[in-house]
């Protein structure tokens, strides 16, 4: 059983309830279709211009997180055609934001929750 952590982006947090953010991780679909099984420790907002994201992390590590995602809308957006990270999400900042809560905590993160673009591969940064 692996412990995972979401940290979503505030840009967000008044429309979105993280509705299939928490249904993939119950299902273990999309961005969470690598655990063999998996539970929720706990979920974050991320405020701009980001710095907080690792004292957030330090936080959840301590709380038994083994890993984190990010939400999908902060690297991608929904499109007529689904949803794509051509031309990013939420973040401008959000490869570095995960490298450094990486380098901080020793955490694995991972880009990636729910309806992942088409073609995108979760790639987890440890
Ligand atoms: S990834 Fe989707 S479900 Fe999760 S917070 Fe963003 S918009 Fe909501
Ligand atoms: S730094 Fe990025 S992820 Fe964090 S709140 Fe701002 S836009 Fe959202």
């Amino acid at each position: 059983m692996t412990n995972v952590a979401i940290i979503r982006c505030e840009k967000n947090m008044e429309r979105c309830p993280l509705t299939s953010c928490f249904r993939c991780l119950n299902d273990k679909k999309e961005g969470f279709a690598n655990y063999e099984d998996c539970t929720l420790t706990g979920v974050f907002t991320c405020k701009c211009p980001g710095d907080v994201a690792v004292d957030l992390s330090k936080i959840l590590k301590a709380k038994g997180a083994e890993t984190i995602h990010f939400c999908t809308c902060t690297f991608a957006k929904k499109t007529d055609a689904g949803w794509s990270a051509k031309d990013g999400g939420f973040c401008e900042k959000i490869d570095e934001i995960l490298e450094n809560i990486h380098k901080e905590t020793g955490i694995p993160c991972l880009k990636g929750t729910a309806h992942l673009p088409k073609d995108y591969k979760i790639k987890t940064i440890q």
